[in-house]
């Protein structure tokens, strides 16, 4: 019997209890030893500690260093940073890691298979900005900066090259705007080229491309690329693209990966609009689980519940609404715990 394993639970806001409560399940009939501390962030952090982040899951994932988390809701105009982004910042998860596949064959795009590395913590995405005021507008001007450093790059690049060979990927393309922006996308396409002559050559081919024609590529022949990896805005826009390609978010899985822990999402949000009625689809989560189970080398469980989501959707045909089933949250969830 392997030692058990200590891991932070947040259940979230909206579907997130719901949608914990399924993929708990599916780990129970795993029967994989976690030792969940639960914690309650987002609006349940709010009403239960005061603060959308409370110190005590701050401490815990401090602990345990690893997290799998349901989606939490940040009141707009209430002056409170987002959790998110709170959470890459305390626990340096420089690594955003999307893979998207196809689960449901017949689709518009049949047979994606693509990783998304994103870089979490740099770039023109962490918002710092400002006005110039001119003429009496005082919002004349807005000016952003955007920090890229070469060794934020190269920890990103390194991790996704890594990442992308164990996996048994081929190729992975470098996604910048060099051409336009020299400095700022340009360290992290020159870091690409110098990491990968030196320490990736024959072992993966890196391919490179321009943002706006890597979207256009995408569309038109998503087959051509392996992985992707690219800065956090740039990543941000084609992880949703890509997303897209395999029937949207409600099948997207996400892996926050850093130097002092590691948190596993979905990709989307709190989906208030269907919060409380049993019906949303958790097998997004699920799927972060399953990376969750790769993480700490448990990947014969993590094949098992990929291989079960598979069964049920399209042996079985169980699946929810959002997917054009009949199934609720517990009626997907039994059917898939009798594949695992
Ligand atoms: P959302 O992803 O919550 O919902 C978008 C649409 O997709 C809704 O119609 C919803 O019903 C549907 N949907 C989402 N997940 C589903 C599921 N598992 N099953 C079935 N349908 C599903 O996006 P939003 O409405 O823009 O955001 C709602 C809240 O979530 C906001 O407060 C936002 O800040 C937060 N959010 C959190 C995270 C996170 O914690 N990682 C990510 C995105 C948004």
């Amino acid at each position: 019997m392997s030692s058990r394993i200590a891991a932070t639970l947040i259940p979230g806001d909206g579907i997130g209890p719901e949608i914990v409560e399924a993929t708990l399940a599916a780990l129970d009939a795993l029967g994989v030893p976690f030792d969940w501390d639960i914690q309650q962030a987002g609006l349940a952090g709010i009403k239960s500690a005061g603060d959308p982040l409370p110190d005590a899951v701050l401490d815990s994932i401090r602990r345990t260093r690893l997290a799998l988390k349901g989606p939490l809701e940040t009141p707009s105009g209430s002056g409170y940073r987002s959790s998110n982004v709170r959470l890459r910042e305390a626990f340096k998860l420089y690594a955003n890691v999307r893979p998207a596949r196809t689960l449901i064959p017949g689709g518009r795009y049949d047979n994606i298979d693509l990783m998304v590395y994103r870089e979490n913590l740099e770039g023109l995405y962490m918002g710092y900005e400002h006005y110039i005021a001119m003429d009496g507008d005082p919002e004349a001007v807005a000016i952003a900066t955007g920090v890229n450093t070469r060794q934020g790059s190269h920890r990103l690049l390194e991790y996704a090259f890594e990442h992308a060979i164990a996996l048994g990927r081929r190729k992975i393309a470098v996604v910048h705007k060099a051409n336009i922006m020299k400095a700022l996308t340009g360290i992290f396409l020159d870091e690409a080229r110098k990491l990968h002559k030196q320490k990736y050559q024959g072992r993966i081919e890196m391919q490179e491309v321009i943002i706006d024609a890597c979207a256009m590529k995408l569309v038109l022949n998503p087959w051509q690329f392996d992985a992707l990896v690219t800065t956090n805005l740039f990543g941000d826009i084609l992880s949703d693209l890509v997303a897209g390609l395999v029937g949207g978010l409600g099948m997207a899985p996400g892996a926050n990966i850093g130097a002092d822990a590691a948190i596993f999402e979905a990709v989307h949000g709190s989906a208030p609009d269907i919060a409380g009625k049993g019906i949303a689809n958790p097998v997004a989560l699920m799927l972060a689980a399953a990376m969750m189970l790769d993480h700490v080398k448990l990947g014969e469980a993590a094949a098992r519940l990929r291989r079960a989501i598979n069964d049920t959707f399209n042996v079985d045909k169980v699946r929810t609404g959002d997917l054009g089933g009949m199934a609720d949250t517990k009626a997907f969830t039994q059917a898939l715990v009798a594949r695992i």
